[in-house]
């Protein structure tokens, strides 16, 4: 019965837009810079980053990659359960953990399939 495995096998994708919150005090987010195309990853603390406003929480940051240093100035707005309701960015894009975990990995290394 291997096809009733496959068909019930794969389940349970979540689907997060541009914030991933792996550990209960922070809350990651992922941009791509707009010049040189440098992904970064970063972590903002719920406790000391984010500023209580209004029945939810900003974030303001300015985000610098590591490779062309140009600062990138962010305000991200969340609602009061950490959710990312908007978010603004000079410099740079927000993208996806998976879009920034393929730009880690170089794609002229293809995995070998059957
Ligand atoms: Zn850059």
């Amino acid at each position: 019965m291997g096809f009733l495995k496959k068909i019930f096998g794969s389940s349970g994708q979540d689907n997060r837009p541009i914030s991933g919150s792996s550990d209960s005090q922070g809350i990651y987010f992922y941009v791509q810079c707009d010049r040189c195309g440098a992904p970064v990853r970063l972590r903002a603390d719920k406790q000391y980053d984010l500023i209580n406003e209004s029945g939810g929480y900003v974030w303001h940051k300015t985000i610098v990659d590591s490779r062309c240093f140009r600062p990138m100035p962010t305000v991200v707005y969340l609602n009061s359960a950490y959710e990312v309701t908007s978010h603004e960015i000079t410099g740079g894009r927000y993208i996806t953990r998976e879009e920034y975990e393929a730009l880690l990995t170089p794609t002229n290394t293809l995995p070998s399939e059957p």
